[in-house]
């Protein structure tokens, strides 16, 4: 006869390990099977899994399997061994190549020896190392026009950029002691300050942000009228001209692809260096980012960016703050941009803006709703709303946002940023359209969306 904990052993639902909890403040004292590990987070994570219904991120949810398994494959190497893995070195330095020429530097130009950018964990390391570009070289060309950069009270760098700055240029200004100059959204098209912006700049002024892609209502700063205004400046101020970052994050995936966006890249005199994040709608799951200089030269990429790593066999260049981290991504976000093409591109970016057009136009028709931001037209795929004046319920978008996280989609409600001439705090909600969400995806959550808004006006009334 079998010993019962013997023909037992299989059943996981009758061991004792399925009713212990899960170490949580101390590491255990003794490991665990490795099958029963896995089954166990699984369970940690049941509640979690539902990242397609998240209409608050920016980020990739689903790669094809062929690049997840490129990735799986290339998860063990570290992208910083350009001596250990050069092919992976190589095919960061083409998609920089690319990334380039996507975005206006000239095509008969050959860059992928050049170094003119590297991959990142994300937009803000590289908004963090654009900064620093900016801030360099100031400092060069600030020393050279005679002003004494150690003199913080009189000569401490600023910067200038919309009120609606995505949080890592808060950071960058921190860490770095720059002065941050906010200017608060023009009423109209809630983005950078065409009027103002110019009032800011000072011979202090590292340079100005424009973001292609405002992370709080999916505008777009006019980085075309920008360029312009400091072009205009610069003529007057040779000794110390004004550079222009762009915080491409989302746009930088998105507006390459779609017709109808004016010129925001380096077919602009003054734009110095662009980021974006792969991980939004360059379609790379989190942890990728990129930064681009218009070239290789001291006045845009200053040498202090520019590291000799001779530790790893062989001599390599290295531009980012980050050291070790797996190559997985690079090689995904080559994948994507070889597997799908421009043409691909394209065509998903184009399904995602009939998707966004319509969640535009049936919020739209509700009648209590004010449109801030329409995924219609020449837009990003952002949707932003706010509730109309006259919109007679008793309900918020915070109760909306609680309502609808019922059944299980995220669309988060928060107040807006300071805006010239608005005294009064103005709430809004986004969902935010990723290739991810078809239009089946969407017809649901418009369906919840009506029983979430009829169930609000009877609770609420
Ligand atoms: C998302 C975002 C960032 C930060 O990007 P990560 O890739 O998440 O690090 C910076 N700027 C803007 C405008 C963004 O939308």
């Amino acid at each position: 006869m079998v010993k019962k904990d013997e023909y037992l052993e299989d059943s996981f639902l009758g061991s004792r390990e399925a009713v212990k909890s899960m170490p949580k403040e101390t590491m255990p004292e003794e490991g665990m099977d490795p099958d029963l590990a896995e089954t166990l987070i699984k369970h940690i994570r049941l509640d979690e899994a539902k990242a397609d219904q998240n209409f608050a991120t920016f980020c990739t949810t689903q790669m094809e399997p062929q690049a997840n398994e490129l990735m799986l494959e290339a998860l063990n190497t570290n992208s910083i061994d350009k001596s250990e893995y050069p092919k992976t070195a190589a095919i960061e330095n083409y998609c920089v190549a690319m990334l380039g020429h996507l975005w206006g530097l000239d095509e008969s130009k050959k860059f992928i020896d050049d170094y003119i950018g590297t991959s990142t964990v994300g937009s803000s390391e590289g908004c963090m190392l654009g900064g620093l570009g900016l801030l360099f070289s100031w400092k060069h060309r600030a020393k050279k026009a005679g002003i004494d950069i150690d003199d913080l009270h009189h000569h401490r760098p600023n910067l200038v950029i919309v009120s609606s700055y995505q949080v890592v240029w808060e950071k960058f200004c921190n860490y770095w002691n720059v002065e941050m100059r906010e200017v608060p959204m023009d009423p109209q098209t809630l983005s950078l300050d065409m009027n103002t912006v110019m009032d800011y700049v000072d011979e202090n002024t590292i340079g100005i942000v424009s973001i292609q892609g405002i992370t709080y209502t999916g505008g777009i700063d006019d980085a075309q009228k920008l360029d312009e205004l400091v072009e205009a400046y610069n003529q007057k101020h040779p000794d110390l001209p004004i550079h222009i970052h762009v915080d491409a994050a989302s746009g930088g995936f998105y507006c390459p692809f779609v017709e109808g966006f004016k010129p925001w890249d380096f077919r602009l005199k003054n734009v110095v260096s662009i980021n974006a994040s792969g991980h939004k709608y360059g379609m790379v799951y989190p942890g990728i980012g990129w930064v681009v200089w218009r070239e290789n030269s001291e006045e845009c990429l200053p040498h202090e960016l520019r590291f000799a790593v001779p530790y790893l066999g062989g001599t390599v260049d290295s531009i980012a703050i980050n050291f070790s981290r797996s190559g997985a991504h690079i090689i995904g976000q080559y994948y994507n941009l070889v597997r799908f093409g421009k043409e691909g591109y394209h065509d998903i970016m184009e399904n995602n803006h009939e998707v966004a057009t319509k969640l535009s136009e049936k919020l739209n028709s509700y009648d209590i709703f004010e449109m801030v931001h329409t995924g219609a037209g020449n837009n990003l795929p952002i949707v932003c709303w706010k509730l109309a004046e006259d919109a007679k319920v008793k309900w918020t978008l915070y109760d909306l946002e609680d309502k609808i996280k019922e059944f299980g989609w995220q669309v988060p409600a928060y107040p807006l940023p300071a805006i010239k001439g608005v005294d009064k705090t103005i709430t809004v909600a986004r969902v935010v359209c990723r290739p991810a969400m078809t239009m089946t995806i969407c017809d649901d959550f418009i369906e919840d969306l009506d029983e979430s808004i009829k169930e609000l006006n009877k609770k609420f009334n």
